[in-house]
């Protein structure tokens, strides 16, 4: 009897947690709840927009657990998130970013850059650090709507945007470490303005050895949360020394490999034949794969002429960018990210000296910074068509 009555039991948990399991529910945009603010804001002047500090008035939220996979997503007002201070992401950094831009263009639609590749690097993270994976359409129609709430938010004009900033945390109410059960996808919206308002100001670079940004078989090609907070140190280090910020460097070869969130291109010119090479380091998982990076890359194979430029990804150092800029050979060097699309390089302090990088007369770009910002914002703001890069959401 005590053996046949334990037997049952075992069946039926076995059936409960495997044959008759329901299949955890996928992201699905259709399901959205939208409940919109009583009154909602008016727009800031264009000149007040400073970025990523103040927030359009609506915010999405999904929550994931393993048994049940996605749940309702809402978008509601903006507004506090309430958790247990035991949740995973409070102790052990279980959490992931994104961040793209949505622009408004001439005909008054909303645009936004490439939400596919930000949705692939969303499951990259997510996947690394056991946080559920999104399906990505889904997640993109779900901005969408969000962006509509607030289309009368989004600031029009060059250089204006809304930055859209999808965030993933595990949830888990519970101190062991391990994979998270529980966990919130959410994504909040903000107006931004030109990350340079009077126009490019070309930066100072500390070539930065002594801390390490990224490493082989580490996590410096994922948006995780954990690898920004160690970087504000040498950050501010830079800082005190007078310079902006900090060209990361790997290895006993001293490989240059991001510059503070960005990654970066130089262009040096052989003196021998002429031929200009644009150059930036390759995706060997210390670099974070930008989108930024990706399409400069994609722009520069289309327009640039291949008579008289090579385009590299391949690794360089800081010993090649001094000796060539002592023989005359950098030609400019640049930053690449969503926030400011490309920030120009002026000098790089690297063992006491200062390397010299060359601007165009009375410009604070070299020229390719110059025209690469042009062709991202002529496809940004709707005036060239280029793939499916725009992706119109409302
Ligand atoms: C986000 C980020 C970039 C730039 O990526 P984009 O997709 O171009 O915005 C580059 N490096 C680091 C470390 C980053 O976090």
């Amino acid at each position: 009897m005590m053996l046949r009555n334990s037997s049952r039991k075992l069946t039926s948990r076995l059936f409960s947690s495997s044959a008759f399991k329901m299949t955890a529910a996928p992201l699905d945009a259709s399901k959205v709840k939208i409940s919109r603010v009583s009154t909602p804001s008016k727009p800031r002047p264009n000149d007040e927009l400073v970025f990523g500090s103040t927030f359009a008035d609506h915010m999405l939220t999904v929550e994931w657990t393993k048994e049940k996979g996605w749940d309702v997503p809402e978008i509601k007002p903006y507004g506090n998130l309430s958790l247990d201070p035991s949740c995973a992401v409070f102790h052990y950094g279980f959490e992931l970013f994104e961040g793209l831009k949505a622009y408004k263009t001439p005909d008054n639609q909303v645009t936004m850059f490439r939400p596919d590749m930000n949705m692939k690097r969303l499951n990259k993270s997510a996947a690394r650090i056991c946080l559920p994976t999104v399906e990505s359409e889904e997640l993109i129609k779900l901005m969408g709507k969000l962006i509509e709430q607030d289309k009368h938010l989004v600031p029009e004009g060059r250089g204006y945007s809304l930055y859209v900033r999808p965030t993933m945390i595990g949830t888990t109410a519970a101190l062991g470490v391990s994979a998270p059960d529980k966990a919130l996808l959410y994504v909040i919206t903000s107006p931004v303005g030109p990350y340079y308002k009077t126009g490019f100001k070309a930066v100072r670079l500390e070539a930065t050895d002594y801390a390490t940004r990224a490493w082989p078989g580490g996590v410096g090609d994922k948006k995780l949360g954990a690898n920004y907070a160690p970087c504000a140190l040498p950050h501010q280090q830079a800082a005190a020394r007078g310079y902006q910020q900090n060209l990361w460097l790997f290895g006993p070869e001293k490989n240059i490999t991001e510059v503070g969130t960005m990654n970066v291109f130089f262009v040096f010119k052989d003196a021998a034949t002429g031929k200009q090479e644009l150059v930036t380091a390759p995706l060997d998982g210390t670099i974070l794969e930008g989108v930024t990076r990706d399409s400069i890359l994609a722009l520069a194979h289309e327009k640039l002429d291949s008579n008289n430029w090579i385009i590299s990804e391949r690794y360089f150092t800081i010993k090649e960018v001094a000796e060539r800029a002592a023989k005359g050979e950098l030609v400019e060097a640049f930053g690449s990210g969503t926030a400011a699309v490309v920030s120009p390089i002026k000098e790089i302090g690297w063992k006491g000296t200062d390397i010299h990088v060359p601007l165009q007369p009375g410009k604070q770009t070299g020229p390719l910074t110059e025209q690469v910002a042009q062709w991202i914002a002529d496809i940004q703001y709707g005036k060239e068509k280029h793939g499916n890069w725009s992706r119109i959401v409302a």
